[in-house]
């Protein structure tokens, strides 16, 4: 395939670098395709990242498709990057050509509201981090993600990667991973926790290796009995069909918490009923509609309904040291960044195991530049 140069973009302040292969949606309505984009050439306190590997999040959908609304075109996803670091500014120190890499959803963020100075720059409120794609960095530039050959970021918003881990099942903890990771931390998830999954894709999986990692007891809900063999695999000591409600009420009143990571719109009433008094029910799935609640279902056990985003970036290192010490990455399928299109199709029918991961090094061929 021809790379088509569709979007020459515009000047911005630093010196450019080289051209960069990527893909991208270029509206809503149009696949993701071919695309060309201009990195900044690297300023002192930045990583020059060759990338390797990008997982394929959710969100990816979301925003390719508008779906949240806002979304700047045309839009390259990705943010779940690993990859080797090809160069180094002068000013930095955590990082040397060579190293393995690993870059998130965030890539910047005000460095001096109290959420970034406390170590949650994913909410900072000045007025909010910069996004590593469907953003604009400080200079009013769009980002643009990991559905590319590389990419230059402040190294304060980089991941040291252990070589330990396979580095393509890696990926998608940038993103799946402290996700979930820190939510079940921030709620003291371990021993003695009733914990359940809600939906079992991407993030659910991995909120489901945490759990049983942690401690906990993890009851997995799934609307997909062709998964229940690899719940238990996974982790779970018990897998519900959610949408049998005799194995939903057996559970009636029992769970401390509840980690909810659908991506479209469900009934949250009938799992608030599982909670036990003051127990939590955690959005981390981020449907494009609102959800309806029940109130008289939190009145009734003193249940919280919570949420949470991503986790900073002191969690996210924690996390993936974790992952090291643990042997801990996701359960991924391979593919080619030509079959983007097909990865959203078959994850929008639930049809993941359980994170999709692009080979860049298919970007590379298709860009002639392997
Ligand atoms: P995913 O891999 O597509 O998994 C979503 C799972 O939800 C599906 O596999 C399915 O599990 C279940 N599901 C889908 N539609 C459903 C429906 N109508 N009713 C009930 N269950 C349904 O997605 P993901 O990448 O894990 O992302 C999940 C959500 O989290 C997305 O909305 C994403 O945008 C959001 N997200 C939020 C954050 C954050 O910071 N809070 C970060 C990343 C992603 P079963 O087959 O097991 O039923
Ligand atoms: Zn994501
Ligand atoms: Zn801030």
């Amino acid at each position: 395939m021809t790379q088509t140069a569709a979007y020459e973009g515009k000047q911005t302040k630093a010196p450019l670098a080289a051209k960069t292969a990527a893909y991208a949606a270029l509206s809503a309505k149009t696949p993701i395709e071919p695309f060309v984009i201009e990195r900044r050439a690297p300023r002192p306190n930045d990583v020059a990242i060759e990338i390797l590997y990008c997982g394929v999040c959710h969100s990816d959908i979301h925003q390719a498709r508008d779906e949240w609304g806002g979304s700047i075109f045309p839009m390259v996803p990705g943010h779940e990057i690993v990859g080797r670091v090809t160069s180094v500014g002068s000013a930095v120190s955590k990082f040397k050509a060579g190293d393995l890499a690993g870059v998130g959803c965030m890539v910047d963020s005000c460095r001096t509201c109290v959420n970034c100075l406390e170590g949650e720059e994913q909410y900072c409120n000045n007025p909010h981090a910069v996004y590593t794609y469907n953003g604009r960095d400080k200079d009013g530039e769009v980002t643009f993600g990991g559905y590319s050959t590389s990419v230059v970021v402040d190294e304060n918003y980089v991941l040291h990667i252990s070589d330990k881990l396979d580095l393509a099942a890696t990926a998608p903890l940038l993103c799946a991973g402290i996700t979930t990771y820190s939510p079940l931390r921030h709620w003291n998830v371990g021993k003695g926790t009733k914990l359940g999954v809600m939906g079992l894709g991407g993030l659910g999986h991995m909120g489901l290796k945490f759990g049983h990692a942690f401690g906990a007891h993890v009851v997995q809900f799934t609307t997909s009995p062709n998964k229940v063999a690899d719940a238990k695999k996974l982790g779970a000591d018990e897998v519900v069909i959610s949408t049998d409600e005799k194995q939903m009420a057996e559970h009636a009143g029992t769970f401390d918490f509840i980690l909810d990571t659908i991506s479209a719109p469900h009934d949250i009433g009938a799992y608030l009923g599982l909670l036990k008094r003051d127990g939590v029910l955690c959005l981390v799935g981020a449907p494009d509609e609102p959800l309806s609640v029940p109130v008289f279902t939190l009145l009734g056990r003193r249940a919280s309904l919570a949420g949470s985003g991503i986790g900073g970036i002191r969690e996210t290192q924690e996390m993936l040291d974790f992952c090291a010490e643990h042997g801990i990455v996701s359960d991924i399928e391979m593919i080619p960044i030509q079959k983007i299109n097909d990865a959203y199709t078959r994850m929008l029918k639930n049809d993941v195991k359980y994170r999709f991961v692009i080979d860049i090094e298919s970007l590379k061929s298709d860009a002639g530049e392997a």
